[in-house]
């Protein structure tokens, strides 16, 4: 789980509230509206079905009609009418918050509904999360925070704000979660047919930290869009119940500086067995508390993160190679070496860290590298990391 630091999250979270605000809202007072009707005409016999028709201005005819088909078969219950009636006015005046507002204040809702929302969960085992009395409630909010088919639906305009503009403001090229995939953002150029537009071609995923189907008014809030790869969002989390207070949210901490992959491998050892497999484990750095340390670790199990690394072990082992016989003198030679081929003047310990490893260094550049963070661990290991800290001759 690498720290995303490099994102301005405070005006990127404003950018993508002022562009998804006008029509969320739009919607939430369309279903409001709606909810108003039926929470004042609640004790009438029949079903107020046109004053709910004239309330529902701006809704699409096939929506409006599914959902006062929903809500005809509630119509005889008046405590959920007035528990729906409540959830959407609190939606609506936190709407603000609900875009944009931080991870904290993500919990903070989250906690306040799921007082609300849990009494209607199923069993973890069944396939519909919310049972058939919410379920009117959880289509209109997905209707109201429309991830499916409004937010992620491509669009060739590149001013209209969509999954593929935030993932494209986002910048990174590495999935956070494990350090491994791309998620780079590729637009195709239109310029030949038509300027003005673009195509398209790839973005990350979005991981709703905070589960869609489980918090379906959470769906298009800023803090809960991690941007992610396919195989850590729908292979390992999926609707895996996680919050900030058990694990790490890359938009707030890493576990850089928290924990280590070991292999326990010497490097003589190293040199003897060249089939040598590696079997990494995790070690607490000093420093680290422990509710940070049990965070990175449930992180670690939730992505698989030891299993990816342990078949990854030809990045160990190119790290291993290069560590043999390491030594400030080496890495003196190295460099003049370099600049005698090849004319690079490598001046900081980063620098000859990039050409040496083919890697990073530097914890704040981890998101832009794959393997960064596991590979810089192994070179602490082998002592690599060490002889370069100790090489005078090099800027920090
Ligand atoms: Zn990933």
């Amino acid at each position: 789980m690498i720290h995303l630091q490099h994102i301005d999250l405070v005006s990127l979270s404003e950018e993508h509230y002022n562009e998804v605000n006008p029509w969320v809202s739009a919607r939430a007072k369309s279903i409001l509206n709606i909810f108003q009707v039926l929470y004042i005409k609640q004790n009438q016999r029949r079903f107020p079905k046109t004053s709910l028709r004239n309330a529902s201005h701006g809704i699409h005819y096939k929506t409006r009609d599914k959902i006062l088909n929903l809500l005809q078969s509630i119509f005889n219950n008046k405590d959920i009418i007035n528990e729906y009636y409540l959830i959407l006015r609190y939606t609506n005046r936190y709407l603000p918050k609900i875009l944009k507002g931080n991870t904290d204040t993500l919990i903070i809702i989250s906690k306040t509904l799921d007082e609300r929302f849990s009494r209607h969960r199923t069993p973890s085992n069944a396939k519909r999360i919310y049972d058939a009395e919410f379920f009117p409630l959880i289509f209109c909010l997905n209707h109201i925070f429309d991830y499916d088919s409004k937010f992620t639906k491509k669009n060739n305009n590149p001013s209209v704000w969509n999954a593929f503009r935030l993932a494209t403001r986002h910048a990174t090229p590495i999935c956070p979660y494990c350090n491994i995939n791309s998620i780079v953002t590729i637009s195709g150029d239109n310029s030949g047919i038509n300027s003005s537009t673009i195509s398209e071609i790839q973005r990350s995923t979005f991981d709703h930290f905070l589960a869609q189907s489980i918090y379906p008014y959470l769906a298009l809030s800023f803090y809960n869009l991690v941007p992610s790869c396919y195989i850590c969002n729908s292979t390992h989390k999926r609707e895996t119940i996680i919050d900030a207070e058990n694990y790490v949210h890359p938009f707030v901490d890493g576990f850089e500086d928290k924990i280590s992959f070991v292999s326990g491998v010497e490097l003589s050892e190293f040199l003897d067995i060249n089939n040598y497999k590696i079997n990494l484990k995790i070690v607490r750095n000093t420093q680290c508390e422990d509710n940070d340390y049990f965070k990175a670790i449930k992180n670690c199990e939730l992505f698989h993160l030891l299993d990816n690394y342990n078949a990854a072990e030809e990045k160990a082992k190119f790290v291993f190679k290069k560590s043999l016989n390491i030594s400030t003198a080496y890495i003196k030679s190295f460099i003049d070496n370099e600049f005698e081929n090849r004319l690079t003047d490598i001046k900081t310990k980063s620098e000859f860290y990039y050409h040496y490893i083919g890697n990073t260094y530097i914890s704040a550049e981890f998101y832009k590298f794959a393997y960064s963070k596991f590979q810089f661990d192994i070179a602490t290991e082998t002592g690599l990391i060490a002889s370069i800290q100790s090489a005078d001759f090099l800027q920090p």
